[in-house]
Formats: C-alpha cells, structure tokens, sequence
C-alpha cells in the first residue's frame, strides 16, 4: 500500500488481534496487509485500536478497548505510570511470557541471519535464565528533573518513549528498595533549596554496591550554578551519620538539561571517589562514569556462565574487548596465562587497573583505546589470542573488528551482547568462516523491558584432511 493511502488509515477505528510481540514488546497484527503495531497488546487477545500514526509500510494503532477474554500471560501491571513512561514495555506479560518472549526474539534474529548456512541446523537458543528478582534489581538510575516555577514544584520522572518529555514520578518498580529510599531522601532534601538552583537542577544520578552499601549521588546541573555545591554540602552534613558514612556526593557540571550526567566527569564533593561492590568473590571500585552492569544479581549468573564456557578451553593469551571496569578480565584471570582489557572509555580504565591491583592479580593488563583502532594493528603484528571476548554496546562490532578476530583466527570465541539485531549480523561472518556456534544462552538482565542479553559460545571447527 502507498504511503498516501496509509495515511487515510490514521485516525479510522477497527477491531485487531495481534500474531505475536515485536522487539519492542508490541503486539504486531495486520490490517488489509499491512502490519500495524499496537503497545499492551498481546498475542490471541481481540481490541478495537485507532490508527495513530502511519510510517513508510507499517500503521501504528492505539489500544481503546480490549474485548472478550484477556490472555492467560497478561498480568496487572504494578506501576502507576506504566504505558506513559519509556522505562518498562513489558509489565502487562506474565514473567514467564517475557522470559519465553526473550528466548524468541533471540532466535527470530539468529534464524534469519544465518539463514542457508550449515550453522542453522543445531542452532538450539537455550531458555532464558530469568532474573534474581523480577522488580527491584537496578542499581543504577538516572533520573531527569525539571522545575515547575508556577507552584514552585519540583519534578522528578522518567522520559515518555523516545522523547524528552517528563513523565512525571516519585517512585520506580526497578530500581532497588534502597535506591528508593535514597531518592525520596534527596527530594526531601532539595525542597528547601533556593528557585534558581532548583531550576538549574536536570538529573539526578543515583548508584549503589549491594555487597557493600555504598551508595552514590550525583546532581547533574547547569555549569553556571556554582551555588549549589554549598547547598549539596549541607545536604550531606545534615544526613545521619551512619547513611553518610557509606555516601559520596558530586555534582556534573553539563550545558544541556538533556545531556546524560555522566558524559563528562563528576566532582566528588564528599565521601570516597568510588564506590565499591564485589561479584564472585572479586572486588570492582566503580567511579561515577564508569559502566557495571545495572543488576547485579543476573550479571553474577552471566559472568558465571562464561566462566563455565571458557573453563572448558584453557586460554594461554584470553583478549576482553570492551572490558568496562575490568570485571570479566579479572573474573578470568585464573583460566588464562595473560589476559588483555581493552575499553575506551578513561574513568573505566583507570578503575579496572585499581581493581586489578587490590585484588592483586598481575597477570591482566587494560589498554585504553577503541577496539576499532586497537585490534587490527595488534593482529597485523602477529600478536595474536586463542580466546576472544566481546562485550560490545548495542551498535556491536565494527566490520574491522570482525576481520581483526577472524584473522587471529582464536580456537574460542564468546560474543557477550546486549542486542540481538547486531548480535544475529555479527555472527553470520563467523558462522561462514569455519566457526560452530556451540551455545546461545539468553539473559534476562532487564526484566519489565523489551532488552534482551544474550552470551554466544563460538569454537573453530577441526578441519579434517
Ligand atoms: N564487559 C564489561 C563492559 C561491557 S559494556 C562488563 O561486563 O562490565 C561495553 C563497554 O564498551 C563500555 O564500558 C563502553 O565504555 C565500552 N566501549 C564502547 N565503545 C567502545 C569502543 N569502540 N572501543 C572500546 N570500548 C568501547
């Protein structure tokens, strides 16, 4: 159908029921052909949906009514502003359905990319494993404010689905009791802060360590108000002294209310520069900027499985691309002779080489650079590894990357990814060039979302003469 006569669509009212839920967690149904999405909406279940909007092949339609009986995996969603906020997309399926949904999105994107290669016949995508806790588990939040001059009001919230409008909230279902508790603290706190400084206020930054307790904020707040460092100081000085002796407090000086606070570096105006959790008996200092997966729980059981996968296949020279903070190099440095990190990012570098020292491992070394850059020069100087992991953002691997590995040709390589769409072109490559994908594990590292994590194990295939 034309664009034209999509767009005569919008507007129009029918009665729809979804096949199945896309990547973003909506329901996908077709009308006269053509696919149109609807949010909330599960598959075998009846509504009557308006046409919202129309892109280029696709309608996408509103919910108004739901008719007959609901499915068995729609559950009630907790969160007052569930459906209104970007944050969660899955809170109306069941927990099983989303585990069940993750497993399928996994396999969807694999069966499609390596689609008329031998790799597709065994390819078995393992259940995934579900989180600690379903609700509650973030450790990490950034959480957008604005201030209402009109009824002198502060306002704390979430963005609504790819914008920067204010949702406006006081509590969330994902991030850890503590956390909340941290938050309503800092709320209470600004209250009495002076309008200008409210004002100049556009996130703020909360993290914790569950191994140790230490909790960090940071307000993220427009570079000329100077003042508010005074009125953080007397925030933290007013605290009883058992909360603030695990609390560091800073403060990220940004131009923009919708810059991320952590894209430059946070001043530490009390407490210590980092906070301090432990995972499998290993220690990890983490500064403000610094990435750690946001569950810590579920981060523990991935770490675990690809301690398992690589076990198997003693390394003598292991290579981490995208290490973070360190914590899968450090977590592997027994199963392998030497092991590189490699991390763009400075802050994280630097606190992957603190964590090396303090958990006195000696025989791990962190380079600060882009994989990009890094690796093939490596390779081409026949500085090789026989065991390759990758953790890459949800862009995932640059072409140059993906030569580098296939030329230092490792007998063991594990793609460790947040996206499934990157995951699935990334792999095909690998599946064309004498790699056997021996495992595909997903993780529910994000549960409530459509976020999908997934641990792929890969070995060279013995050639045979
Ligand atoms: N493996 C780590 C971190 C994974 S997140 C852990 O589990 O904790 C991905 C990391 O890749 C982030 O730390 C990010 O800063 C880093 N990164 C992003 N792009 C990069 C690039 N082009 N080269 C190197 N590191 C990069």
């Amino acid at each position: 159908m034309p664009k034209s006569e999509l767009l005569s669509c919008v507007g129009q009212q029918v009665t729809l029921s979804p096949i199945r839920i896309n990547d973003d967690g909506e329901g996908v149904a077709t009308l006269e052909g053509v696919t149109i999405f609807v949010p909330h909406l599960l598959p075998g279940e009846v509504a009557n949906v308006r046409v919202q909007s129309a892109g280029r092949s696709f309608l996408r339609g509103e919910m108004i009514e739901r008719l007959g009986t609901e499915s068995k995996d729609r559950v009630h969603p907790p969160c007052s502003v569930f459906g209104q906020c970007g944050g969660c997309q899955l809170q109306h399926l069941s927990y099983r359905g989303q585990l069940l949904h993750k497993q399928k999105v996994v396999e969807h994107h694999l069966r499609r990319s390596l689609r008329g290669l031998p790799a597709i016949e065994n390819l078995q995508v393992q259940p995934t494993i579900a989180s600690p806790s379903p609700y509650g588990y973030r450790n990490h939040v950034q959480i957008p404010v604005r201030y209402d001059g009109q009824k002198d009001k502060l306002l704390f919230g979430f963005y609504a689905p790819s914008s920067h409008e204010l949702v406006p909230t006081e509590d969330c279902w994902l991030i850890s009791p503590r956390l909340m508790l941290l938050w309503q603290a800092v709320r209470k706190g600004m209250e009495t802060w002076p309008r200008e400084l409210k004002a100049a206020i556009h996130h703020l930054h909360l993290r914790e360590a569950v191994a140790t307790g230490q909790q960090m904020i940071i307000w993220a707040v427009q570079a000329e108000y100077e003042k508010v460092v005074e009125h953080i100081q007397k925030f933290y000085q007013n605290l009883e002294s058992s909360l603030r002796k695990l609390l560091t407090v800073g403060i990220n000086r940004t131009s923009h209310e919708t810059d991320r606070p952590n894209s430059r570096r946070a001043d530490i105006l009390a407490g210590s520069s980092w906070i301090e959790e432990e995972l499998l008996g290993v220690r990890f200092r983490l500064s403000a900027e610094s990435f750690f997966q946001v569950n810590s729980a579920q981060a523990e059981q991935l770490y675990r499985h690809v301690i398992d996968r690589l076990q198997k296949h003693s390394a003598t020279r292991l290579l981490d691309a995208y290490s973070g903070t360190g914590t899968l190099s450090l977590l592997l440095s027994p199963y392998a002779k030497t092991v590189v990190g490699v991390e763009s990012v400075r802050a994280s570098v630097e606190n992957a080489r603190q964590n090396a020292e303090i958990n006195h491992i000696f025989n791990v070394q962190f380079i600060e650079d882009t994989v990009e850059h890094w690796l093939p020069r490596q390779i081409s100087d026949n500085d090789s590894f026989d065991t390759i992991l990758v953790d890459p953002p949800r862009k995932g691997l640059h072409s140059e990357v993906i030569s580098a590995i296939l030329k230092a040709n490792p007998q063991t390589f594990l793609y460790v990814s947040c996206n499934p769409v990157t995951l699935a072109r990334d792999l095909r490559p690998f599946a064309e060039n004498g790699y056997q994908i021996t495992s595909v594990q997903p993780f529910d590292m994000f549960p409530q979302t459509s976020h999908v994590e997934c641990v792929v194990t890969l070995v060279r295939k013995v050639v045979t003469t």
